[in-house]
């Protein structure tokens, strides 16, 4: 068939370049003979830098990994990865005494008991001083795994306990570029300066610094922050969040591990004064970063305030300032090119979606891909699948911040009260001072679900400090001895847990 597309181009070798091109081999190898697949090349700058940060992910990660024929114990040994569990939240809210409150947003959910969701008991009754995620998830409060490392790999493992990883974005990159080329990906190490259109507006060429002129039938545009392509060359606008969302700004630096034994499983995020910061553990080392705003903290401020945080782990460090470009364009799939990663749009990196994003990205566009004519209806519904996507990360990042409660700084007072949250968002705000979120409050989700909801607004304890006062009233009636017995049994669970199986360290070390 004549129409049938026989190259696709990547511009940038950054996680999401060689993602699109792990996805993209890994699924035309499995559904096409050799002849009929297009071949895939990767063009990368050797000038120009990778963003370098994005080392915490979500549960989708294992079996992508899986998919693409990378054994877990590969993966772990070429990228440094640890185990990660959840997301703590530290100092996000205070409690109905002022006192800071720090939870766990797990990957592992609470279970439905005689028909209902635990989240409903526990608001009735709570679970003396264990907090909700202790209550339901109790594997993950103290960094251990609950399955030794002969497990690893096995869909079953993953499917109980819901677990990511920790990674080194720059050797994460490194190593799917191994496995790209050796697959044979070609890799072309050469810097686009210029994009050619032809007369329907399509990219017909890049024009490359030392190899000259490159054609084009299909391009992804993976060039980060700057969107050489989809930006810059086809002019499709970005829409800004920062109506939403207030922080452009981040800094990071990478530690030792300040005690080399513990290594936590999950990634925390520290509220400060004008932000958050992140701490993701490897197997080496930790990275840590702030996620900050500009309108309340000049970078000179907030490095003053990361460091003091970071404490003995940063002394006499200066840390790498990313500003962050918050948004996404209006559509990613536009003529013949479809932005990925970045150059697509990021929303702050608080839950770790981006990754997650990038994957979901790819193989929608993969599923849609066209012949060398494209038909609109297929773009439109790609465009469409994208940004509903977006939505869905945009509510759930805007969620932490108006159920925040903490007044001791303007910005988090402006994050709350300032900011504009979408409809979605404030419609079910509205409605869970009623009741506790429902699976069909939340409709379209490829990630974010009524339990994450449920977790986070137990986890911040917004019930007991002014949030839906009279909820409690409403509840539906559940029986004390079923939660009494439940409870008991995962208290019972977790300390046997904690008898037999290695802690994380060790794990990783046998890995
Ligand atoms: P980049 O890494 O910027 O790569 C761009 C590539 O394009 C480079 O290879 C460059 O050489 C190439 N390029 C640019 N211009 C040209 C040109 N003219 N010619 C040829 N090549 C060119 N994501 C997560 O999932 N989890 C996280 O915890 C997380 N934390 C983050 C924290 C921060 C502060 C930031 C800013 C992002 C974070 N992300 C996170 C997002 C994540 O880092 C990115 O989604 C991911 O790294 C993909 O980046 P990229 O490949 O799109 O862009």
């Amino acid at each position: 068939m004549n129409n049938r597309l026989r190259k696709i181009t990547i511009v940038g070798g950054g996680t999401a370049g060689w993602m699109t091109a792990l996805i993209m081999e890994t699924e035309f190898s499995r559904t096409s003979a050799p002849k009929d697949r297009p071949r895939i090349c990767l063009i990368e700058s050797p000038n120009i830098a990778t963003v370098g940060v994005g080392e915490a992910t979500v549960p989708h990660m294992p079996r992508t990994i899986r998919k693409a024929g990378i054994t877990e114990r590969d993966f772990f040994r070429e990228t440094n990865a640890s185990f990660k569990l959840g997301v703590k939240f530290c100092n996000w809210n205070k409690d109905a005494r002022g006192n800071r409150i720090d939870y766990v947003n797990p990957f592992a959910h609470g279970q439905i008991l005689e028909g209902l969701e635990a989240a409903e008991y526990f608001l009735r009754f709570g679970n003396g001083d264990r907090d909700f995620t202790q209550s339901v998830a109790p594997h993950d409060d103290l960094g251990r795994l609950c399955k030794g490392a002969r497990e690893l790999g096995q869909p079953e493992f993953e499917q109980r306990f819901g677990y990511a990883y920790h990674l080194d974005a720059v050797k994460f990159a490194g190593m799917l570029s191994r496995v790209c080329t050796r697959r044979g990906v070609e890799h072309i190490q050469d810097e686009v300066q210029s994009v050619e259109l032809d007369e329907q507006g399509n990219v017909s060429h890049l024009m490359l610094e030392r190899k000259g002129r490159h054609d084009v039938e299909m391009v992804v545009d993976c060039t980060g922050f700057r969107g050489l392509i989809i930006n810059q060359a086809l002019g499709e606008p970005f829409l800004d969040y920062s109506d939403y969302l207030p922080n452009d700004r981040a800094m990071a630096l990478q530690i030792e591990h300040p005690d080399p034994e513990k290594i936590e499983s999950v990634t925390r995020s520290t509220a400060l004064g004008a932000g958050w910061t992140w701490r993701v553990p490897l197997y080496n080392r930790v990275g840590t970063g702030y996620v900050y705003s500009s309108a309340h903290r000049t970078d000179d401020q907030a490095a003053d305030e990361y460091l003091e945080w970071l404490g003995d782990s940063g002394k006499g460090a200066t840390p790498r300032v990313i500003p962050m470009r918050i948004g996404r364009v209006r559509n990613a799939w536009v003529k013949n090119c479809v932005a990925v990663g970045l150059s697509g749009g990021f929303i702050e990196p608080l839950e770790s979606t981006a990754i997650h994003m990038i994957e979901h990205a790819v193989r929608w566009f993969t599923e849609h891909l066209p012949t060398r004519e494209i038909e609109p209806a297929l773009r439109s519904r790609y465009n469409r699948q994208m940004n509903r996507l977006y939505d869905e990360v945009l509510d759930f990042i805007c969620l932490h911040y108006r159920l925040g409660n903490r007044t001791d700084d303007q910005y988090w007072i402006d994050a709350r009260t300032e900011m504009k949250i979408p409809d979605r968002l404030a419609e079910n705000l509205e409605l869970w001072q009623y009741r506790l979120p429902m699976d069909h409050d939340i409709g379209f989700a490829t990630l974010f679900d009524f339990r994450v909801y449920q977790t986070v607004l137990l986890g911040k304890q917004v019930y007991d400090t002014g949030y839906g006062p009279g909820i409690r009233d409403r509840l539906r009636p559940v029986k004390k001895p079923i939660w009494f017995h439940y409870t008991k049994g995962a208290k019972a669970h977790l300390a046997q847990i904690l008898k037999t199986m290695p802690d994380h360290k060790t794990l990783l070390r046998d890995i």
